[in-house]
């Protein structure tokens, strides 16, 4: 149980369930003390009532608490058999969570929830810890505390010499940090705030400095020892294709990468190479042209995209821009037919098939080719270190790897995250894009905003207007979506006007046809949901209109906006919210009406968003520290990063006697193995 939930398999991974943070029961906030800019608040209330209201997927359970200031609502829409043996009326709780608003009225999504008795404090500890569980857990009767009985009850067991020191000496009282045994006893059971802010430091130091040493290595080994496949030749295909095929002139920064690219790969060493390019630079280019250079030295090019939708879109551009010089091109993803995919997977064995686009798909086991000498990796975000490690194991000599992202990344995420690569941007738009004018406009405003659409579409312009729709699941979120859509039909009604609708829950057929439809301009008006994201290139499209938008992310606004100023025509963003916006909700949305700089919005998102979230929907295993933050640590992460690389410029071997130890824990902590092969 504890090994699915929580991922802990050993006592030493027990240990490491850091507390997520410490009860002070002296602070509690009063309901009426809540507004708009509260994030997080600790109530002290009892239940008033409570009902399990909605049906199948939106059924969840509401519950009305209050203190002597007034109410709050709680809600739950997970655990629903779990939250209702808890909730008994006229109990007093303590509630914790993050604020939010409905209707104007404040409610707590899914609080952390604990009967009101008397305070029991745990061992001598002045700060209660509190650990992290799950509903699944806190069924079975392991909650927070009861983790932290166990975690204490362990480390009472735990001495020294079973938690030995891992970093070198040097750097211990370089850092003046506490050991790291030491840190452990500190961080379950602080006695005083100093202790527990001595462990945090070492513990932050530690997770930053491992992870910054582990991106250097590879990076250097990969540097000093990797072999690569050698493109040096350029051939028929490229040729051919850029004098003859090339749809329009390339951008100086295009012709940049290109050329960086060239070197890279024929040096006989692997290229590892990280390509940033805000949305619509013209990556997509870029990756053509290098798979060409690769069959020019009769190698294999892979192109991978982490949707079906954005695999499909590139498979159908590459398709009509290869038939030109007759180079096949194949489609992989998960809905590929058995006899089609067994097709494909011949040809890539046989080495008949020289270009493969597909999803995820493509990395599986199953799938060999004869002679892979690049892997294009676009829209990289939910790419890891250890996903591309698979990759290379599908040649002896490891394919050059090229890593495409639109969302550009803030520095301290690419040092983090992808410390590893070697890195190239495009910095330059191609010619003739004007700006995108983006405003932000309340809900009362809407009829003046379908007016502006309809004018742009007498213009002989297209629009979109998106919906938030966070889950599939998320029957709220579709309902409002299909209310919406009725909308947008009573201000344009057929015959003079038609619109496609684009969801989740379509089926593919559907999905695509409707695309279709909007693409081939048989409609003026796309309504969709995120699907769209990425994927459609629509240049006539001139109005990106985005409904509730402080639902959204602001990297995923950025993305949405760059669906228009794809042609010639003067484009418009508009940001339409509710009148009564939180803190993050007002900060996005003047970001986005400020710069279309992606770079300064994934700066802003970074900073706004937090380590929490990247590491919840990112996924990405290397960010994923326990204590550390990527943006509240950034000048701890800033000097990890500087003392692993003075480390390994005096010791890339890490053989010298202080450096041991610090070579002994990398090679024995999980994922080692992964990371010897990629070096
Ligand atoms: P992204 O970097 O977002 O993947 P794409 O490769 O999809 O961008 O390119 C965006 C649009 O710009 C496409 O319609 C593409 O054909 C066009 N494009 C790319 N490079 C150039 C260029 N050098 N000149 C003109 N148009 C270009
Ligand atoms: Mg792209």
């Amino acid at each position: 149980m504890l090994k699915k939930e929580l991922a802990v398999f050993t006592f030493g991974d027990l240990l490491e369930q850091y507390p997520f943070r410490y009860v002070d029961r002296t602070k509690v906030n009063l309901i009426s003390e809540i507004t708009y800019e509260t994030d997080f608040a600790q109530i002290a209330a009892v239940l008033v009532n409570f009902d399990t209201v909605g049906q199948r997927g939106g059924k969840r359970i509401v519950a009305q608490v209050k203190d002597k200031s007034g109410f709050l609502e709680l809600t739950w829409f997970q655990g629903l058999s779990w939250v209702e043996k808890l909730l008994e009326v006229g109990q007093s709780y303590l509630i914790y969570g993050r604020v939010t608003f409905y209707n104007g009225q404040p409610q707590i999504v899914h609080p952390e929830l604990e009967v009101l008795s008397a305070p029991q404090p745990l061992g001598k500890s002045f700060l209660e810890p509190v650990y992290s569980t799950t509903e699944k857990l806190k069924a079975r009767g392991l909650g927070g505390r009861q983790i932290g009985k166990l975690t204490q009850l362990l480390m009472g067991m735990v001495q020294e010499k079973d938690v030995p020191e891992n970093l070198p000496q040097s750097v211990v009282e370089q850092l003046q940090l506490i050991s790291r045994f030491q840190a452990y006893r500190q961080i379950h059971l602080p006695q005083t705030t100093d202790e527990y802010e001595e462990a945090v430091k070492r513990i932050k130091f530690e997770e930053l400095f491992i992870a910054q040493l582990r991106m250097n290595l590879l990076r250097s080994h990969r540097h000093r020892f990797s072999k690569g496949v050698v493109f040096d030749k350029v051939g028929d295909f490229f040729n051919d294709f850029f004098k003859n095929h090339l749809p329009f002139e390339l951008t100086g920064a295009q012709k940049r990468v290109i050329k960086e690219i060239r070197n890279d790969t024929a040096k006989g060493k692997q290229m590892n190479r990280l390509l940033q390019g805000d949305v619509g630079s013209g990556k997509t280019i870029v990756a053509v042209l290098v798979m060409l250079l690769a069959i020019d030295n009769n190698y294999q090019a892979c192109l991978m995209a982490p949707t079906e939708i954005l695999a499909q879109q590139h498979f159908k551009t590459l398709s009509s821009l290869l038939a030109k010089i007759n180079v096949p091109v194949k489609l992989l993803t998960g809905s590929v037919k058995v006899a089609e995919r067994r097709k494909i997977l011949k040809e890539l064995e046989e080495g008949t098939l020289k270009i493969l686009i597909g999803t995820h798909a493509v990395i599986e086991d199953v799938v060999k080719f004869n002679n892979l000498g690049i892997v294009i990796i676009d829209e990289q975000h939910r790419f890891g270190v250890a996903q591309r490690a698979k990759l290379w194991q599908k040649a002896s000599i490891p394919p050059h790897v090229l890593v495409m992202t639109a969302t550009p990344i803030p520095r301290t995420l690419a040092m983090t995250a992808y410390g590893d690569l070697d890195y190239s941007v495009i910095d330059e738009l191609p010619p003739g894009r004007q700006p995108i004018t983006t405003v932000h406009r309340y809900e009362s405003q809407r009829s003046k905003v379908m007016d502006f659409i309809r004018a742009e579409i007498d213009k002989g312009r297209q629009a979109y207007i998106i919906f938030p729709l966070i889950e599939e699941s998320a029957t709220l979120d579709y309902e409002n979506l299909m209310q919406g859509y009725e909308n947008v039909k009573g201000y344009f009604p057929e015959p003079n006007f038609w619109i496609s609708m684009v969801h989740g829950r379509q089926p593919a057929g559907q999905k695509e046809l409707n695309m279709k439809r909007f693409v081939d301009y048989d409609t003026q008006i796309m309504v969709s949901t995120t699907v769209i994201e990425v994927g459609v290139d629509v240049p006539n499209a001139s109005v990106m209109v985005i409904e509730s938008t402080e639902k959204f992310g602001l990297s995923q606004l950025h993305q949405l906006r760059g669906r228009v100023g794809r042609g010639a025509e003067k484009s418009y963003c508009i940001l339409l919210s509710g009148s009564k916006l939180g803190n993050d909700a007002r900060q996005r949305i003047k970001t986005m009406v400020e710069t279309s700089n992606g770079f300064e919005i994934a700066e802003k998102d970074l900073e706004l968003r937090g380590p929490g979230d990247i590491q919840g929907t990112r996924q990405s295993g290397e960010l994923n520290f326990k204590l550390a933050s990527i943006v509240q640590d950034r000048p701890m992460l800033e000097i990890a990063r500087n003392v692993a690389a003075k480390l390994l410029d005096d010791d890339p071997d890490l053989v010298s006697a202080d450096n041991l130890r610090l070579k002994t824990f990398l090679n024995h902590k999980k994922g080692a193995v992964a990371w010897s092969k990629i070096s």
